[in-house]
C-alpha cells in the first residue's frame, strides 16, 4: 500500500530526530500532504496506528494538511492554484499552465513531544 510505506518513512524520520530526546514521547505529527500526492487522508490515519504501534509515537495524533496544486503561467507570468485537478489552467487568465509549483509536497512540517517525565524523589 502506497499510504503504509509513506507513513513507515515517517515514523523513521520521527524516530530519529528523537535520538536528541531520550526518553521522550510524540503527542503530535504534522504533515504537509500536496494535493497531486496522491493519498488518502483516511488510509494515512490507518497506517500511522499500525507504523506507530509500539514505538515512542504510539497514541500520538497525526495531522494532515493538504496542499493546493499552484502553477505557474508561461502566458502572463502569475502563479495562483488551479480550479480543479481536472484543469490545469492559469488562475489569472486561463491559458493552460503546467508548470506545478506546490502540491506535489510529502513532507513532516512539525513534531510535537513530550520530554520525559521526571522521577519524583
Ligand atoms: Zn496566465
Amino acid at each position: 500500500m502506497h499510504e503504509l510505506s509513506i507513513v513507515s518513512s515517517v515514523v523513521e524520520q520521527v524516530i530519529e530526530s528523537l535520538e536528541k530526546y531520550p526518553g521522550a514521547r510524540v503527542t503530535e505529527v504534522r504533515l504537509k500532504v500536496g494535493a497531486l500526492a496522491s493519498v488518502v487522508e483516511d488510509s494515512l490515519q490507518f497506517c500511522y496506528g499500525i507504523a506507530t504501534d509500539e514505538t515512542p509515537l504510539e497514541g500520538s495524533r497525526l495531522v494532515v494538511n493538504i496542499v493546493p496544486v499552484t502553477v505557474h503561467c508561461a502566458a502572463c507570468g502569475s502563479e495562483g492554484p488551479i480550479e480543479s485537478l481536472q484543469s490545469f489552467r492559469c488562475p489569472s487568465c486561463g491559458e493552460p499552465a503546467s508548470d506545478i509549483r506546490h502540491g506535489r509536497e510529502l513532507e513532516i512540517e512539525s513534531i510535537e513531544i513530550e520530554e520525559a517525565e521526571q522521577v519524583e524523589l
